[in-house]
């Protein structure tokens, strides 16, 4: 097990290192209609334009050189015509040996010159998109797509005469045969909220009065989850999605049943879902030590926006998103699949960082005078949805908070109802697309206790009605999972300050599968003890 996964690690750094090379020096443009999973299809898309836009840059680079060579011809044309003056005079046999040479050089000079670099570089091309594509299926493979891998390499021209690309799909197919299926009812999972950049600011008790012992009880610190990974990552964990465990299917008289999914890992590797709640960066945390934006990065991938203690703009990794992207392309075996976290947004502050809420929207006859109003809104709007398209080409899930962080268990279903819909419009329609298929509730409070959900319970029907079929409460043991016969229900584990100081000061153990040493993890500049 050692000795491969130390393989592994080599190949794959050779795989980055060769797709680093071959992404600098890329070629044509190949079709793989195979990437079914859209997370891949949009990466290879990515590449894609890359090498398309290598190119064009080669094609410019040969029209200058054929100007070269004009220029190089006008030239022998000139010393031809002198050549020949001087020939009218003196006749010397030197002279002829030079017309022989000349006359070798002049019309296949040129000729010969194009011909060598179109062959440099259609073999140049071939070569780097075939270490380019035998990269990618590195990938694929490392988060434990061997069939997209082996799809992808298949569809390399002369695959099935290239004994080096047979050499690798057979090794896929061993590996492939040695995975072991996940029982899908004993998946962990585990959330965060923001993370918090700042310790010093955000527990600053006398600038934040309660709300910095909120911060110290339910948030975690970005040292403390990059800590967290690493251990996760060592103990076998692999990040999984909600819709990995489960996924609905339609029966032939059209009822939607939600049926286990097949995850399969290498015997060792433990299945893990990941969330994050109330990623809004609410307008009471700006200036507390948080990020306050997801904004699209240079690259097309998601990053933050952050201001510190000094007003200085910051752009990178400061919140769980980015965090996680660089591990999971550090690590491509901490995700299945291209799996990462699922990210759930309330309404009533908008998601992102952007007030997109129509309680801001001051031309809205719901807009709340209590509020700022934003004079952007439909800029930010279209923002907040590239951010999404951004985060889901990345791999991340997302859910519904609530629209007001409403306790669904304990409001009237009147009341429920009116927050749901108004979740629906302002974010579910407005911005994700109407997509949106999970729960995450708000205080994990959930609409029925832990019997399983049926349609006469009002608030579930209403829920489902609107398209809900993923339903997560919080739950601090190890693991709870139901599969009801048109949902999937989970519990979740609050990893954050209030947890990790009961474990620390000994009152509880709910985090010995996770840690082996929780006291290593929790930030020294957290203030003691924490209190809920
Ligand atoms: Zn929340």
């Amino acid at each position: 097990m050692a000795s491969s996964s130390e393989e592994r690690r080599k190949r794959l750094k050779a795989a980055s290192e060769s797709r680093r090379q071959a992404e600098a020096g890329a070629g044509s443009q190949r079709r793989s209609e195979g990437a079914e999973d859209d997370r891949y299809a949009q990466e290879i898309r990515r590449r894609r334009a890359r090498i398309r836009a290598e190119r064009r840059r080669r094609r410019q680079r040969k029209q200058r050189i054929m100007i070269g060579v004009g220029i190089i011809l006008c030239l022998i044309l000139v010393a031809a015509v002198a050549y020949g003056a001087m020939r009218l005079f003196s006749g010397s046999d030197k002279v002829k040996e030079q017309e022989t040479a000349l006359e070798g050089v002049e019309p296949t000079g040129a000729e010969g010159m194009e011909a060598a670099l179109e062959a440099e570089t259609e073999s140049e091309t071939a070569q780097s998109e075939r270490e380019l594509l035998i990269a990618e299926a590195e990938r694929l493979s490392a988060m434990y797509d061997y069939d997209g891998a082996i799809e992808l390499l298949s569809g390399i021209q002369g695959a099935t005469e290239d004994s080096e690309i047979a050499g690798i799909i057979s090794g896929y197919e061993a590996e492939k045969a040695e995975l072991v299926p996940q029982d899908i009812n004993t998946i962990t999972h585990v959330f965060f909220h923001s993370l918090i950049v700042d310790p010093e600011n955000a527990f600053d008790k006398e600038r934040w009065g309660t709300q910095a012992d909120g911060y110290n009880s339910v948030m975690t610190t970005i040292s403390e989850f990059e800590k967290m990974l690493d251990e996760f990552y060592r103990d076998g964990f692999v990040l999984v999605g909600l819709h990995d465990m489960a996924h609905i299917e339609t029966t032939e008289d059209g009822q939607e049943i939600m049926v286990e999914g097949e995850i399969l890992l290498p015997e060792g590797k433990k299945p893990m879902v990941m969330s994050q709640d109330d990623v809004c960066y609410y307008e009471y945390m700006e200036g507390a030590g948080f990020a306050d934006r997801i904004i699209v990065g240079e690259d097309g991938k998601p990053t933050c926006h952050y201001v510190d203690e000094n007003g200085q703009e910051h752009i990178g990794e400061y919140d769980l998103v980015p965090i996680l992207d660089r591990f999971v392309e550090e690590h491509p075996d901490f995700s299945y699949k291209g799996a990462k976290a699922c990210l759930a947004f309330t309404g009533y502050n908008g998601i992102l960082g952007y007030r997109t809420d129509e309680t801001y929207d001051p031309n809205s006859d719901l807009y709340d005078p209590e509020k700022e109003a934003n004079h952007n809104i439909e800029e930010d709007r279209q923002t907040a949805r590239e951010v999404v398209a951004a985060l889901r080409e990345a791999g991340y899930e997302l859910a519904s908070h609530s629209w007001g962080h409403r306790d669904m268990g304990s409001r009237s279903f009147e009341d429920m109802k009116r927050d749901a819909d108004r979740w629906d419009k302002n974010v579910n329609q407005e911005l994700l697309g109407g997509t949106c298929d999970i729960i995450l509730y708000p205080f994990g409070a959930d609409v029925a206790d832990w019997h399983p959900y049926t349609h006469e319970n009002q608030k579930f029907d209403y829920l489902w009605d609107l398209g809900f079929r993923y339903f997560c409460g919080v739950d601090s043991s190890e693991y709870w999972v139901q599969l009801g016969k048109d949902y999937l229900r989970q519990g979740r584990r609050n990893l954050d300050g209030y947890m990790m100081w009961m474990d620390v000061s000994g009152q509880r153990d709910k985090l010995s599968d996770l840690f082996d040493d929780v006291s290593a993890i929790f930030d020294p500049a957290r203030p003691t003890p924490v209190t809920q």
